[in-house]
C-alpha cells in the first residue's frame, strides 16, 4: 500500500490506465458491470470488457473520471511566460499550438518571445517598421541589377498585423506578405478603426496582397495578386515553393533607368475590391 502522498498519487494514476492501450484515462471512462476500467476510445473497439469478458453497457465512472481530472491535467507548459491553463495530456498538443503564450520568433529580430509580447515587442524594438498602407518603396539596384536588398516590416492595417518581406538574390527580387498570426491587433490609428470595426467577427476574412512593380515614371509594371501567406511557413519555403511574387533580374533590368525600381503594396480584405 503507498505511504507518502507521492506514492497514492503514482499508485491512483496506475488505476487510471486503460487495460487496453495503457493510456493515462480520461473523462468519459467507461466500466463493465463487473466495475472494470476502459478509456473511450478503446470502448468504441469492443463490445466486451477487455478483463472479464462480460458485456458492456456504457456505464460510466464518474468518481474516476473526477480523479483522472485532478491528477491528469498538466499545466501548460508556456506556463512560465504567463498561461494559466491546465489541460489533459490528450488535449495538450492542441493547445500548445493555440497557445498565446506559445513562443514565437520575429522575423525582423529573429528573437523568441512569448506570443503575448509581441505586439510590445514591436512597438518598443521595431517601432520604424512598422508601416501602414499602401507600402511605397524604391529598391536600388546597380546597372546590372544586382542590389543587395533583404528586408522585413510589420504592416498595421485593417486592425491586425501583417509580415511584410523582400528578398533581392543575384537572379530575382522575392516580396511576400503573411499574417502574423494570434498577435494582438495594433491600437488602430484614425484611418484603420472602421476595418478594426468590421473585423471583429468570429470568422477571420482572407486577405490578398498586390504588388505593383514599375520603374520611376511608371510607365512599365508588373502585377501580382495573391492570398496573404500563413504566419507557419519560413520565407525561404514560400520562394522554394514558388507562392510569393517573384520576378526576374532580367525583367527588373528592363525596368531600371534611374538604378531604381518602384514598389507599391497594398492588402485588403478578399471581398473588397482592390484599390491598389
Ligand atoms: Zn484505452
Ligand atoms: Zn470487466
Ligand atoms: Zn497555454
Ligand atoms: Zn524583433
Amino acid at each position: 500500500m503507498p505511504n507518502t502522498a507521492e506514492d497514492t498519487i503514482r499508485y491512483l494514476m496506475r488505476l487510471l490506465e486503460c487495460p487496453v492501450c495503457l493510456e493515462p484515462m480520461s473523462s468519459p471512462i467507461e466500466q463493465c458491470p463487473n466495475g472494470h476500467f476502459l478509456c473511450h476510445e478503446c470502448r468504441a473497439l469492443t463490445e466486451t470488457c477487455p478483463t472479464c469478458g462480460r458485456r458492456l453497457k456504457g456505464y460510466r465512472n464518474r468518481l474516476a473520471e473526477e480523479f483522472s481530472m485532478y491528477l491528469l491535467a498538466v499545466q501548460c507548459p508556456f506556463s512560465l511566460f504567463g498561461c494559466t491553463k491546465t489541460v489533459f495530456p490528450k488535449d495538450l498538443k492542441v493547445h500548445q499550438e493555440g497557445c498565446c503564450f506559445r513562443p514565437y520568433e520575429c522575423k525582423i529580430c529573429k528573437s523568441q518571445l512569448p506570443l503575448a509580447n509581441i505586439q510590445h515587442h514591436f512597438s518598443t524594438v521595431h517601432p520604424l517598421r512598422i508601416l501602414t498602407l499602401p507600402v511605397l518603396l524604391d529598391v536600388e539596384l546597380d546597372s546590372n541589377g544586382r542590389g543587395h536588398s533583404v528586408g522585413c516590416a510589420i504592416i498595421a492595417a485593417h486592425g491586425r498585423l501583417f509580415w511584410f518581406w523582400r528578398h533581392l538574390t543575384e537572379f530575382s527580387l522575392f516580396v511576400g506578405v503573411q499574417n502574423c498570426d494570434g498577435a494582438p491587433p495594433p491600437t488602430p490609428t484614425a484611418t484603420d478603426t472602421a476595418a478594426a470595426a468590421t473585423t471583429n467577427n468570429e470568422e477571420a476574412p482572407t486577405f490578398m496582397y498586390r504588388v505593383k512593380i514599375s520603374d520611376t515614371n511608371g510607365h512599365r509594371e508588373l502585377c501580382f495578386t495573391g492570398p496573404v501567406h500563413p504566419d507557419g511557413p519560413r520565407q525561404s519555403e514560400l520562394v522554394e515553393q514558388g507562392k510569393c511574387f517573384g520576378v526576374s533580374r532580367r525583367f527588373l533590368l528592363n525596368l531600371l533607368d534611374s538604378g531604381v525600381v518602384q514598389i507599391k503594396l497594398n492588402v485588403y480584405a478578399a471581398r473588397q475590391t482592390d484599390n491598389a
